[in-house]
């Protein structure tokens, strides 16, 4: 008995001193984790899909595409660790091939790991070509951390193109294809203030979902301080999600909560999300100076 309360006693005390040391006081924090079943609901995100992930009333969701890459992925999982959040990082196969600790850092942090293909083909793919761009990124994220359960079952398609041969391919495999419930518009040539400014107002349109931002742009590493700490002071809070497993029951939820709203306002469309074509070598030498 006495020993059991002794147990008790430092298991409160080693997470008191592990929140202490993790979150600073105020920090927005993650509110809850949501876990989902992609066999169960295998397209979200209001922006393309009749459904979205079942958020309540005043939660984000926060995802980053395109990277890892040090001189910005470095600078967003500074940020969210300073507010205690996590994320879901939609990573390029051959980007994590290029910086494997990027990789293993971002899922060493606690952040979900998913897949935004092999290459980053913006065009339309034969089911062969969408299979290889699929397998192959999950292979390179695989192989970047280490780890085969590191990587979630989530993909995000290039330029958030809708094409039959990835989302039939996709669906087959038990993955999970996200789109977003808003932009905030950070891969053209806008102002970090601006970014900041565009994810505000189309999450409070919406009241709650999935943001789409970039790791790979300046703009986005210097608005995320003030995006997060506008989401605090309006009192949303951050959900982080990650897939069911085994020893992880998927979270109990209605098919009406899984429902889609329509997107009422929606300024840049999905088609001109453009990330840099050339390669790596381009995607972080020359970006463009934020205004
Ligand atoms: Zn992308």
């Amino acid at each position: 008995m006495r020993s059991t309360i002794a147990a008790c006693a430092i298991l409160v005390l080693l997470s008191g001193t592990a929140d202490a040391e993790e979150c600073p006081p105020g920090a927005l924090g993650v509110n809850r984790t949501l876990v989902v079943d992609p066999n169960e609901h295998s397209r979200v995100g209001s922006m393309q899909y009749p459904e979205t992930l079942p958020l309540n009333d005043h939660e984000v969701v926060l995802t980053f595409d395109d990277g890892p890459v040090p001189r910005y992925t470095n600078g967003v999982l500074e940020t969210l660790a300073s507010e205690c959040v996590k994320a879901t990082f939609f990573m390029v196969g051959q980007m994590a091939r290029a910086y494997p600790w990027m990789a293993r850092r971002v899922y060493d942090e606690g952040h979900t790991v998913a897949n935004h293909t092999q290459n980053h083909p913006i065009r339309k793919m034969s089911t062969d070509q969408a299979a290889r761009e699929i397998e192959g990124g999950f292979a390179s994220l695989r192989e970047a951390i280490g780890d085969p359960q590191a990587v979630s079952p989530f993909f995000r398609a290039p330029g958030l193109l809708r094409q039959k041969s990835v989302e039939q391919y996709l669906a087959a495999h038990g993955d999970m294809i996200w789109s977003a419930d808003f932009l905030a518009d950070d891969w053209t040539r806008i102002n970090n203030t601006e970014v900041a400014r565009r994810a505000i107002s189309r999450i409070e349109t919406r009241g709650k979902g999935i943001l789409l931002l970039h790791d790979i742009h300046l703009r986005t590493v210097l608005a995320l301080p003030e995006i997060l700490n506008e989401l605090k002071s309006r009192g949303y809070k951050i959900v982080h999600v990650v897939p069911a497993a085994a020893d992880r029951p998927k979270t109990a939820t209605s098919a009406q909560e899984w429902v889609a709203r329509s997107t009422l306002e929606q300024h840049t469309s999905p088609s001109q999300m453009h990330p840099p074509r050339q390669g790596i070598s381009r995607r972080h030498g020359q970006e463009p100076k934020p205004k």
